[in-house]
């Protein structure tokens, strides 16, 4: 089954009053359950791709479909409910709220979107080696075990697509091994897509298929 189906995307931002075409017609199909890492070069677009899809940014060509969704003719609250009901973020910067509690950031999408489950909640933070950390904070753990409790909180939720722009980052080697490992196994538990930006082609590889950004394209 086609989870996403990009067809013809565009999107040109200008700068310094001159166009800069970033995205110049995308194609990309992925299935549920896929696990896809997109690499190219820095400036190439990879992040813009990932935010039109997620809603954050509007395309200004082009459609993307998500399941039965037409996200390139939603308004901008529709938009929001797209990302709030069926999409998980993660970014480079963990992005957890230092107030709350492992176990209270690993709940907050989810209890925004009124669809916190408790069961799942304690299943992920156990898969994700979270058991114990959950009354720490977030200054209190490493930055692996922060960006574990980042995709924990995108999955609670459920979302059918898992988009994460350079999630190990700022993670060291071994450390990326790990996290992005859980990832892919709990992606595979889920049944949920995953579209992963990555600078490491041996992190790429080991994901179910590689594409490449280039020129506006996937090459
Ligand atoms: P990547 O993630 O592959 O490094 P980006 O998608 O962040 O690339 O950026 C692609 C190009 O679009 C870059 O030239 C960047 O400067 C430009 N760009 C991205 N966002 C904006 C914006 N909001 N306004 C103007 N230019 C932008
Ligand atoms: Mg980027």
């Amino acid at each position: 089954m086609i989870l996403l189906s990009i067809r013809n995307l565009s999107k040109t931002f200008s700068s310094a009053g001159e166009p800069v075409h970033v995205l110049r017609g995308v194609d990309l199909d992925l299935r549920a359950g896929e696990r896809v890492a997109l690499t190219g070069e820095s400036g190439s677009g990879k992040s813009t791709l990932l935010h039109l899809i997620a809603g954050l940014d509007a395309a200004d060509g082009g459609s993307i479909r998500l399941e039965d969704v037409e996200v390139t003719k939603l308004s901008d609250a529709g938009r929001a409910e797209l990302r709030r009901d069926r999409i998980g973020l993660v970014f480079q910067q963990f992005n957890l709220i230092p107030s709350l509690s492992v176990a209270d950031n690993l709940a907050f999408q989810a209890r925004i979107a009124g669809r916190h489950d408790a069961a799942w909640s304690e299943e992920l933070a156990e898969r994700l080696g979270l058991g114990g950390l959950l009354k720490r904070y977030p200054e209190q753990l490493s930055g692996g075990q922060q960006q574990r409790v980042a995709i924990g909180r995108a999955l609670a939720t459920k979302p059918s697509l898992l988009l994460a722009d350079e999630p190990t980052g700022n993670l060291d080697e071994d450390t990326a091994e790990d996290v992005l490992a859980l990832t892919r196994d709990l992606v595979a538990r889920t049944g949920c897509g995953f579209l992963m930006v990555t600078h490491s082609l041996h992190l790429a590889g080991t994901l179910d298929r590689h594409l490449t950004l280039h020129a506006g394209r996937i090459a």
